[in-house]
């Protein structure tokens, strides 16, 4: 069975924990699009994972991962992952490929990134890392491939083709001296080098696989309110984030996809600029934001929280096609007297039930809210679905009737085994 596992809000839904979980019964586990902008934190006993690049199925003996041709891959940051891997005795050298026609993220785009920002009016929140402007070189037709970098010749004339114009842009536009060429081209080949062994055709990979005989997971990286097309655009990433994107960023053509899970938090939250019809008040968020410990596992910024918003999670399900939902985090909602979930939303006295597509109407609209009974502190006690309490059972059973989608997980803490299977 192939199953591609999104989020379903603005990133952060805990995807990480749930790949993990599910990676058990995967046999390949590929990332589809994203870069390093990505965070993913894995809790195995006492240590803590972050993967920012690597499918976090690497912590399973075993499974093979893939980093597939739509993600952007920042070589540093991939050298980085893996000696960590190294150093925590994982072995992953005959189980983890590259895709040959993934992007490169290259010094010029990390500067770029940051310089744009900077003369922005309204800012996007971007991380500054270049993903953006490399995923524009790729719709360019001017982007570098991991395949060009087992190639000299070629990697040095589109590393030259690529300055030329670029260190014009550099000068003219944002007063910046400039790249050398002999610099990048010599760290880069290093690279190639380094991860020469890893880099395949894994469309071929993934392909070759009998779908009845082998399991894939597909894992998205940040969420579908951050897809550049569904999103809250401009503050949106520049990768499809929704289930499409798992098609286009591996090779895996749709009528392979067997089931789309969505994830996603038993509350709100967004990290940077844009919309949040249902953040919570100054003093509310805090003290939410620091419960939840809702702090980027990437960047370290402080994430603004609010209530659940089923209308944004309908629309999720609708674009992912989403039939089973795992809630993450319900712990985090323990100890609250009143819990609520917007329903709808009110725009100048009209009810709006649909996701809007207008950006004055998304800024502007207010949340109807339905309330509900909170529940006491659960502790760790709980694992099965009928150990929680029944306001929290009652909770969960409104999600599913407003989502219409089943909940097959419930997420009650970080580690491995506070994971409720329904
Ligand atoms: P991702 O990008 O969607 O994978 O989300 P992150 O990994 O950035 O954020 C999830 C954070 O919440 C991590 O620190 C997880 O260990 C933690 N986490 C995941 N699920 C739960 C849960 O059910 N309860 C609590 N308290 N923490 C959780």
């Amino acid at each position: 069975m192939n199953i591609v596992l999104v989020g379903m809000q603005w990133g952060d839904e805990g995807k990480g924990k749930i790949i993990d979980v599910l990676s058990e019964k995967a046999d390949y586990v590929v990332r589809y699009q994203g870069g390093n902008n990505a965070g993913h934190t894995v809790v195995v006993g006492e240590k803590e994972y972050i993967f920012h690049l690597i499918p976090s199925g690497i912590l399973h003996p075993g499974k093979i991962c893939c980093i597939g041709n739509g993600v952007v891959i920042d070589p540093e940051v991939l050298k980085k992952e893996l000696q960590e891997l190294e150093k925590n005795g994982i072995d992953f050298k005959n189980r983890f490929k590259i895709s040959t026609l993934a992007h490169l993220i290259m010094p010029y785009h990390k500067n770029l990134d940051q310089l744009r920002e900077t003369k922005r009016k309204n800012k996007i929140g971007t991380t500054g890392r270049g993903i953006g402007p490399c995923y524009a070189d790729k719709i360019n037709r001017c982007g570098i491939r991991m395949v060009d970098l087992l190639n000299p010749r070629i990697f040095s004339e589109k590393l030259k083709d690529n300055l030329k114009e670029k260190n014009e842009i550099f000068k003219k536009v944002y007063a910046h001296p400039g790249f050398n060429f002999q610099k990048i081209y010599r760290q880069y080949l290093e690279y190639g080098k380094l991860f020469k062994n890893y880099i395949c055709n894994t469309a071929l990979l993934l392909n070759g696989t009998d779908s009845k005989e082998s399991d894939i997971l597909l894992e998205g990286a940040q969420g579908t309110f951050l897809d550049i097309d569904f999103g809250t655009y401009p503050f949106v990433t520049s990768s499809s984030a929704t289930s499409g994107g798992a098609c286009i960023g591996t090779g895996i053509p749709p009528v392979r996809i067997d089931k789309v899970i969505g994830v996603c938090k038993a509350y709100t939250t967004r990290v940077g600029e844009g919309p949040f019809p249902t953040e919570f008040g100054e003093d509310f968020g805090k003290f939410m934001r620091d419960k939840g410990n809702e702090f980027g596992a990437t960047t370290g910024r402080p994430r603004r929280c609010g209530w659940f918003d089923a209308v944004i999670a309908r629309e999720s399900v609708m674009l992912n096609g989403i039939s089973e939902l795992a809630i993450t985090k319900m712990d985090i909602l323990d100890g609250l007297e009143k819990v609520k979930i917007c329903v709808a939303y009110k725009y100048k006295g009209k009810l709006i039930k649909n996701f809007p597509h207008d950006f004055e109407m998304l800024n502007k609209a207010k949340p109807v809210y339905k309330e509900m009974a909170g529940w006491p502190n659960q502790g760790d006690k709980v694992i099965t679905f009928n150990q929680l309490h029944p306001n929290a059972r009652a909770y969960l059973a409104e999600l599913q009737k407003l989502l219409k989608a089943k909940i097959t997980m419930v997420s009650i803490g970080s580690s491995r085994k506070s994971t409720i299977f329904i």
